[in-house]
């Protein structure tokens, strides 16, 4: 049983021991985690803020998968910039009560479980007491090749848009999950016995960041432009056409629709909104110049990538082309404070 918050770290300290990053001269236990950088390589680094009752729900969120997710996000920001996560923050406040059970162990189980596959060393975070909520703050520390790193300002008009894998699972898993359905038991990494409503709860609770293909198009420098999809493809997709100063057309019958979320009792016309605009399912949206396409591998480690579209110069407008009727795509994903009207 945990004591004292010194206790805790100190545990924390001993499992993250058992990684060291290269480069790492200090880590959990001083003031300051300290790396020496290589100078070849840039430093690219992230934050993301976990808020109980808003990003996720106590009652559906097993504490392993919330560790997992936690640092999930942030892997896949790291992924959408071309560059390889390397180390990690985790800062975390939680009510007393919380503190009490075995919360924590169970969540730095996930959370180090996603740590080591990916090789990210844990390097210090902070520990605090809430009055009500749990909250958690994740950063984590990647390095890409010198002038590698993707932006997503980096799409010009004729290249091609791309997506890995499919759309519309995580929300289609949080649908499922808000209607009261829960994943049976805290499920390992074989998804293979899962039935469609556990995948498709898995696909909300525990998205697995796709590092390898995020790192394998900075580093070879094939994509122009990146972003990962958290928002919803429209919402994410308008986010990388306005920082690009371009427009988009994307084709609607090329969307890839999680098979799970095909298999499931979602009408084919909600599968298709889910893809479109459900979020969370932290895919890559990235763009590659005409001449760069053949290149591009058809799949990585059996995540595949579609081409749904192509960039276009009329900044601002985004397009969908439907049985050869084109109309206007809205963004229409996720907001915390809602959009102008
Ligand atoms: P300070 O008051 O100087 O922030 P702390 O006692 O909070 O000191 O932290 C001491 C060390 O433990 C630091 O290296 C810090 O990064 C690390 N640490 C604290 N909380 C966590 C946590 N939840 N996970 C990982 N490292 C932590
Ligand atoms: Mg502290």
């Amino acid at each position: 049983m945990l004591r004292d918050e010194f206790d805790f770290i100190d545990a924390v300290r001993q499992r993250a021991l058992k990684e060291r990053g290269g480069g790492l001269l200090t880590g959990i236990g001083d003031d300051a985690a300290i790396f020496r950088n290589r100078a070849d390589r840039d430093i690219v680094i992230t934050a993301d803020l976990l808020v109980e009752d808003i990003d996720f729900r106590r009652a559906y969120t097993p504490p392993c998968l919330l560790g997992h997710k936690a640092l999930a996000v942030s892997l896949s920001d790291i992924a959408a910039m071309g560059a390889r996560p390397r180390f990690c923050l985790l800062s975390i406040g939680i009510p007393r009560e919380v503190w009490r059970t075995k919360f924590l162990d169970h969540f730095y189980e996930g959370f180090f479980a996603l740590a080591d596959a990916h090789d990210v060393t844990l390097i210090g975070g902070d520990t605090s007491r809430t009055p009500e909520r749990i909250i958690v703050d994740s950063i984590v520390i990647g390095e890409a090749r010198r002038n590698r790193s993707v932006l997503r300002s980096g799409a010009r008009a004729g290249d091609a848009i791309y997506v890995t894998g499919a759309l519309g699972g995580a929300a289609a898993g949080l649908r499922l999950l808000e209607g009261g359905a829960r994943i049976a038991r805290t499920p390992k990494r074989t998804r293979t016995k899962l039935n469609t409503p556990q995948s498709l709860m898995l696909r909300q609770l525990a998205p697995e960041p796709r590092t390898t293909w995020g790192e394998f198009l900075g580093s070879a420098s094939l994509a122009s432009a990146m972003i990962d999809i958290s928002d919803g493809l429209s919402s994410d997709l308008a986010h990388l056409c306005r920082a690009s100063s371009v427009g988009a057309k994307i084709d609607a019958a090329r969307i890839p629709i999680d098979l799970f979320v095909e298999e499931s009792k979602i009408t084919k016309d909600e599968a298709f909104k889910l893809a479109l605009h459900g979020g969370e399912d932290y895919e890559l949206l990235f763009t590659v110049r005409p001449r760069r396409i053949r290149q591009l591998p058809y799949e990585i480690g059996g995540v595949p990538v579609t081409r749904i579209g192509e960039i276009t110069s009329e900044a601002g407008s985004i397009e969908i082309v439907q049985e050869s009727r084109a109309r206007i795509l809205k963004p229409t994903g996720f907001t915390h404070f809602g959009r102008p009207k």
